[in-house]
């Protein structure tokens, strides 16, 4: 593979730089220090990403009929690397553009398209998705949220976990089984539902990368309307698995990562630690695992700017980003010494955030287990 960014693009990453470094205020590290699930940063989120969308960045990479800009994939990797490099200042909405908005273009119907794409390329939505419970988390098909017909309604019960942004989102991607007879991969169906229907109860759980970051979400006799089912009524395993090769991908750590890394080189030569060759060798070794993961997610770029269906090569690219982002912010624990150890430091902020990337859509097991079947053709074990 030849890579070389565009002169185009070029441009377009600084005008973006300098766009984000006039839209953020003064006060930004304190505003991103919980997370994008803070109340305060959801809300900052519709300010920003409305501003991206006047733009014509929030989602350039969608066709225009759907409020995007025909761009390719490419512009959207370079939006997504500056806003995982600064913390992400979209706040949630980095799933609606991502994913959830794509999912919804494959799959919705005219009415599902034309009610939830513009709130998303405008910026003024936020989504949170409802696929782990209890019981099923990386074995996902054993969920037992029901939801049944009744009129022109479901009737929904059970409960998801661990869900992100429930706190603040209007809108859950829901996944339940439709059908109380199947199992495993069948009779799953999708829900795109409204989260201020009656019956739905969000809970925080407290959670070691911060406040307002976990939630548990109790489903009791919602009724969603029938116009709510993304897709075939059964069949959305398949659409849960489109979804998730976009979502794999969605986030580049390694942006992220790669800034952090800075941040730590700087931080070694004001010790003076840069002298000690085994500190050299970890930096040399953190940043070529940035490196590794920046163009093995290049390559799933590619093959979506090619309009190619997904491959395992995102499950390899998740597993290269989720791994520069734990050697990262081990290399911050040795570096910062005993200061590592104050809570809510650098060091311990980033140690917390890196020990979720291996757990968050899917765990890094999983990963290598799904490229062992389906990439390597390995027998599963
Ligand atoms: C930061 C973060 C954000 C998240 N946000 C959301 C969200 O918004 N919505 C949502 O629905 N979920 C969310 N999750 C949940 C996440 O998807 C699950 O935690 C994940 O799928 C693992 O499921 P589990 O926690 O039940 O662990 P388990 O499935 O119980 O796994 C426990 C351990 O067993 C290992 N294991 C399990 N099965 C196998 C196997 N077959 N082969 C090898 N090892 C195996 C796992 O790798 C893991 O180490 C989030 C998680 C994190 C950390």
């Amino acid at each position: 593979m030849e890579f070389g960014w565009s002169e185009e693009d070029r441009r377009y990453r600084r005008e973006l730089i300098a766009f984000v470094e006039e839209a953020l205020p003064e006060t930004w590290s304190e505003l991103s220090a919980d997370g994008p699930g803070s109340d305060a940063q959801a809300e900052f989120s519709y300010e920003f990403a409305g501003k991206l969308a006047e733009r014509g960045w929030l989602t350039q990479h969608w066709p225009s009929e759907y409020g995007g800009g025909d761009a390719t994939a490419w512009r959207h990797i370079v939006l997504s690397e500056e806003m995982w490099a600064r913390g992400e200042p979209r706040g949630p909405q980095y799933m609606n553009v991502n994913w959830i908005g794509p999912t919804i273009m494959q799959y919705g119907t005219e009415e599902q398209k034309a009610h939830h794409l513009p709130l998303i390329s405008s910026g003024q939505v936020l989504w949170c998705q409802g696929f782990s419970e209890p019981e099923a988390g990386s074995d996902l098909v054993a969920l037992r949220t029901l939801a049944l017909r009744d009129g022109d309604d479901y009737v929904v019960n059970g409960s998801k976990i661990w869900t992100s942004y429930a706190n603040n989102a209007q809108y859950c991607f829901l996944l339940v089984r439709t059908d109380p007879e199947s199992q495993r991969h069948r009779g799953i169906s999708v829900l795109l539902m409204p989260m201020d229907l009656p019956g739905i109860e969000v809970r925080e759980i407290p959670a070691v990368v911060g406040d307002r970051y976990f939630h548990e979400v109790f489903l009791t006799d919602v009724r969603v309307p029938i116009g709510c089912l993304l897709g075939p009524e059964h069949e959305g395993w398949s659409i849960v698995s489109y979804a998730l090769q976009y979502e794999r991908v969605g986030a580049p750590r390694y942006a992220r990562a790669a800034k952090t890394l800075d941040e730590i080189a700087e931080h070694a030569r004001e010790r003076g630690l840069l002298d000690d060759l085994r500190i050299q060798e970890r930096l040399g070794e953190a940043r070529a695992l940035c490196e590794a993961a920046r163009v093995l997610t290049y390559r799933v770029v590619d093959q979506r700017a090619h309009g190619l269906p997904p491959t395992p090569d995102s499950n390899v690219a998740r597993v290269a980003g989720t791994r520069a982002d734990r050697a990262i912010a081990e290399l911050a624990l040795q570096v910062h010494g005993a200061d590592a150890l104050e809570y809510g430091g650098f060091a311990d902020k980033n140690f917390r955030m890196a020990m979720t990337a291996g757990v968050a859509v899917g765990t890094t097991e999983i990963q290598l287990g799904l490229i062992a079947s389906r990439a390597l053709g390995l027998p599963k074990g």
